[in-house]
């Protein structure tokens, strides 16, 4: 109620605008939030970009560790890019129902290779989680776990805080900054598939030491799935 009150409060300062008709009223107004497809995104290979299959390319699996990935629209929209942005950093939860709505609609596009896949989030850390109030990759595990059918369980966890992306040059995200950052959840037994979920892949670094462990841990499987790719 109180959240409620304070939504109220917040839209009377500040109007808002469909992101994509740019109508006041709604964040996105239900004509667009019914019909928002947006153009599906080549299907390449995620780390160099090689056209033709959405599985990583024989040159980038020699020292990667996730499978493939599937996401639903490139950063470089801008809509999309102005959603994940009210989303994550304003706290804006209005925006889960236009995902949940488009991914309903790119499901299909979206799905994984044929296994009997476990989902699981690339968790953020506890410090961010409190200034965030909440886990978007793991938000995005649970709709994944919906559409799919899949069960959903939180397999990793990170363990010291790292540098957040944005705050390092890219030339210092490189491989191995990576590593040890990630531990298994105390007590799971890793699932051969893994369905990895996060919000945005930049330049899968993250990703793929996510994958790496629950691969070092008996994992055969790990595709990724995101609502957004950057380019690295
Ligand atoms: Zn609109
Ligand atoms: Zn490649």
């Amino acid at each position: 109620m109180e959240s409620r009150l304070r939504d109220l409060a917040v839209e009377a300062l500040f109007p808002r605008f469909c992101v994509a008709c740019r109508r006041e009223g709604a964040l996105m107004c239900q004509a667009c939030l019914d019909q928002w497809t947006p153009v599906p995104p080549q299907v390449s290979c995620a780390f160099c970009g090689r056209v033709g299959s959405p599985r990583t390319c024989a040159e980038c699996r020699e020292d990667r560790y996730l499978d493939g990935l599937s996401y639903f629209v490139p950063y470089g929209n801008a809509l999309i890019k102005d959603l994940i942005k009210s989303w994550k950093f304003h706290g804006d939860r209005s925006v889960e129902e236009v995902f949940v709505k488009s991914l309903r609609r790119a499901t299909p596009r979206m799905s994984p290779p044929l296994a009997p896949y476990w989902v699981t989030h690339v968790p953020l850390h506890e410090s961010r989680l409190r200034s965030r109030g909440f886990d978007q990759a793991q938000q995005v595990a649970t709709w994944a776990g919906e559409l799919f059918g899949l069960p959903v369980e939180t397999l990793v966890r990170r363990k010291q805080k790292t540098i957040q992306q944005s705050q390092t040059s890219h030339e210092q995200r490189r491989v191995g900054e990576m590593d040890h950052v990630f531990e298994l959840m105390p007590g799971i037994v890793v699932p051969d598939h893994v369905l990895l979920c996060d919000d945005v892949f930049t330049s899968g670094t993250t990703m793929d030491a996510a994958a790496r462990l629950l691969k070092e841990n008996g994992a055969k499987t790990i595709w990724g799935f995101t609502l957004a790719k950057g380019s690295s």
